[in-house]
């Protein structure tokens, strides 16, 4: 089938009722990983890169690494821009083939936020998912955390989708990125920005939150949730215990194996916990 639009992986999701996983890969283990889960469950999921981890390899290689493993999967999936910060993040990723965008201003005031969003959305052809954040996301994520946390305010929720023209909306609502203790959703005011938004909305910070929240979230208008450290967890941890079992371990491949493993058992639980009826 090979890569699909943002739009067609949000809309299998809402007629089928699920809710897509969106997991980050920056290399050839986390990807066939990631792959190997959305096989074994079938379920419409996006494969996601932030400009921060793109420095590694470029969109280009993301790319083409991510629509060849894909080739040959009867499952839709789109390829996304996590967290851009600038329009030329956004449109190097469109130049490379990604099909799904999402335009991270929300480190700007109100108006700005706008501005960058519709500029973006005018860079992204009509098919593809445009993702913007109103309220601002806590956390560090590769070390960047937002210069300041604030929830999503309901009341701007419908004039903010309205006028950036966006698909999806990332929602600060109690969610916050990486490994902070203790964190939980509220989910009143989920459900009230909900109740404003037309859109589905999006949670980023899924490796941190209870799977009791996670396997409810598709009650309450969510169509994406963001899924990044429990994979990278996944891999270092696979690599480093296998230096701790033997410091002279020179066997790379079947450790790199292994971490696909690993990977593909994070990523495929995640996907069951977030829809339970799968
Ligand atoms: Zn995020």
């Amino acid at each position: 089938m090979g890569l699909v639009s943002g739009l067609e992986v949000i809309e299998q999701c809402m007629s089928r009722g699920l809710v897509a996983g969106a997991f980050n890969t920056t290399n050839i283990e986390t990807t066939m990983g990631i792959v190997a889960a959305i096989e074994n469950t079938g379920v419409p999921t996006f494969i996601q890169v932030a400009p921060t981890n793109a420095v590694l390899s470029g969109y280009d290689y993301i790319y083409d690494m991510v629509s060849r493993r894909l080739a040959a999967v009867d499952v839709p999936v789109a390829l996304h821009l996590d967290h851009g910060r600038t329009l030329d993040d956004v449109s190097a990723s469109l130049a490379a083939g990604f099909t799904s965008i999402m335009m991270d201003a929300s480190g700007h005031d109100y108006d700005q936020n706008v501005s960058l969003s519709q500029q973006a959305r005018r860079l992204t052809p009509p098919r593809y998912a445009l993702e913007v954040e109103l309220g601002s996301i806590g956390g560090k994520e590769d070390d960047l955390g937002p210069e300041r946390e604030a929830t999503t305010d309901p009341a701007q929720v419908a004039a903010f989708v309205e006028a950036t023209g966006c698909q999806m909306l990332a929602v600060s609502v109690g969610n916050v990125h990486g490994y902070a203790p203790d964190v939980r959703i509220d989910m009143d005011l989920l459900r009230r920005v909900q109740e404003a938004s037309a859109v589905p909305l999006v949670i980023h910070g899924g490796s941190g939150l209870p799977a009791e929240q996670l396997g409810r979230l598709h009650e309450y208008g969510v169509v994406k949730v963001n899924v990044a450290s429990d994979l990278r967890n996944a891999m270092i941890r696979t690599f480093g215990e296998a230096y701790v079992a033997n410091p002279k371990e020179y066997a790379l491949i079947r450790v790199s194996r292994a971490a696909v493993g690993a990977i593909t058992d994070v990523v495929e639980s995640r996907i069951r916990t977030l829809n339970p009826g799968i």
